[in-house]
């Protein structure tokens, strides 16, 4: 039994390449166009796998040649997929992504299966979750699976991560069946109304997220400038890794995979912070989403 569940989306990625992106009425022809895998849950499921984890997976795709394509791909680096449902007549979900040469990204999502992420199927794969050590968890998908999914893990004993992504309100039920959350600064702001700028904003933002809803560890990661790290109120600045970024697609998702999997390996929090900052900034350096993600080795080169 694999020691982390990842509940989340699975997506196709349509990537084009574009001088700017198109207005009302307007056709292009895009530079390049590339269709990559995708969806946050996928991503750090491929993340912590790449990075030395056990993992099983529970998502949806649909009925499509795709969805057999993406559940291979998983299975390809190890994640075990038998928590994988193919969804009858409806579509693996996917994002349309414009990138401009400004670096300016636009994006549109189609949930597709994604959003048959219900209880009743979750209900097939509680086992999944009960046997494992640690449950990951982003907002992807439906977000009452997301409560259920929480209460299973906690009443089994099984940690549960919230990387609350992307940004969007949430019941006080889901917050409060949460040991650790994950929010970049502007999910944290979303969640807490407090902006984040200065070190201190995230200090206050993580006493909120421990005072209002009791959650243990608090991690807010600060784009280049790393982690504010808080556990029970005790709160730390860990800087990040410095790097010449080229694309940060997925340099949350590739953290969170990081920090789990060196939790799951019974590293402290710092230690884990620092792993999944050097997969994080590895992922940073190079193009495209799971395909920028670093091995376990590369990650704990940068790490000596
Ligand atoms: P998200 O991708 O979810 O918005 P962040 O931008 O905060 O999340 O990035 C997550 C983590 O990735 C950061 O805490 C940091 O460790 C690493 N990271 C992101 N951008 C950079 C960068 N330009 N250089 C080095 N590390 C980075």
């Amino acid at each position: 039994m694999a020691k982390l569940s990842v509940l989340g989306s699975i997506n196709v990625d349509h990537v084009m390449q574009v001088s700017a992106a198109p207005c009302g009425g307007q056709t292009i022809e895009a530079k390049h166009y590339q269709i990559v895998a995708g969806g946050k849950g996928a991503n750090q499921a491929v993340a912590a796998a790449k990075l030395g984890a056990d993992v099983a997976m529970i998502g949806c795709v649909g009925s499509d040649a795709i969805g057999e394509q993406m559940k291979r791909g998983l299975a390809d680096v190890g994640i075990n997929i038998d928590g994988i449902t193919t969804i009858a007549d409806e579509n693996t979900g996917l994002a349309m992504i414009y990138v401009e040469d400004s670096g300016e990204n636009r994006i549109g999502i189609w949930p597709g299966a994604n959003g048959a992420l219900t209880e009743a199927v979750l209900a097939e794969h509680q086992g999944t979750i009960e046997a494992s050590e640690l449950l990951l968890l982003q907002l992807e998908t439906p977000i009452q699976t997301l409560v259920t999914a929480a209460k299973v893990a906690k009443s089994a004993g099984v940690k549960v991560v919230l990387n609350p992504a992307p940004a969007k309100a949430l019941p006080e039920e889901l917050l409060r069946h949460v040991d650790t959350i994950t929010p970049n600064e502007s999910e944290a702001e979303l969640l807490t109304g407090i902006a984040i700028n200065e070190l201190s904003d995230a200090g206050l933002a993580a006493n909120h997220l421990h005072s209002q809803f009791g959650i243990e560890m608090v991690l807010i990661t600060l784009g280049k400038r790393g982690v504010w790290l808080s556990h029970k109120g005790e709160g730390m600045h860990i800087a990040g890794f410095t790097v010449d970024a080229v694309d940060t697609t997925a340099a949350g998702d590739t953290f969170n995979g990081g920090f789990v999997t060196a939790l799951l390996e019974g590293k402290s929090a710092l230690e884990a912070v620092r792993f999944g900052q050097a997969a994080a900034a590895l992922s940073v350096t190079r193009m495209g989403a799971q395909s920028s993600i670093p091995t376990r080795s590369e990650a704990l080169t940068l790490l000596l």
